[in-house]
C-alpha cells in the first residue's frame, strides 16, 4: 500500500478539528455514500500529528505557521 499521505491544517489554536479524507470521498461518492469526514483532537503542544480515518487511512494534521490574513486586532 502506497497511498500519497494526505495533510489537513488546522488553526493555531485549534486543538480539535473534523477533516475529509480524500480516500474515503472516493469510496464513498462511488458507493453513494457523503460520511467521509472524521473528527480528531491535537493537543496545545503539538505542532502535527497522524491520525487514522474511520477506514484506517493515514491524514497527517499539521498546525498552520502563520497567523490568517484577517487577524484579529488586538487593543494595545
Ligand atoms: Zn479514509
Amino acid at each position: 500500500m502506497n497511498e500519497p499521505a494526505q495533510i489537513v491544517s488546522i488553526g493555531l489554536g485549534d486543538t480539535s478539528f473534523t477533516a475529509v479524507c480524500e480516500v474515503c470521498l472516493g469510496i464513498d461518492t462511488a458507493v453513494g455514500l457523503s460520511a467521509s469526514t472524521f473528527a480528531g483532537r491535537l493537543d496545545p503542544d503539538l505542532e502535527a500529528g497522524v491520525f487514522l480515518c474511520r477506514r484506517g487511512h493515514r491524514v497527517h494534521v499539521v498546525r498552520a505557521a502563520a497567523e490568517p490574513p484577517v487577524a484579529k486586532t488586538a487593543a494595545a
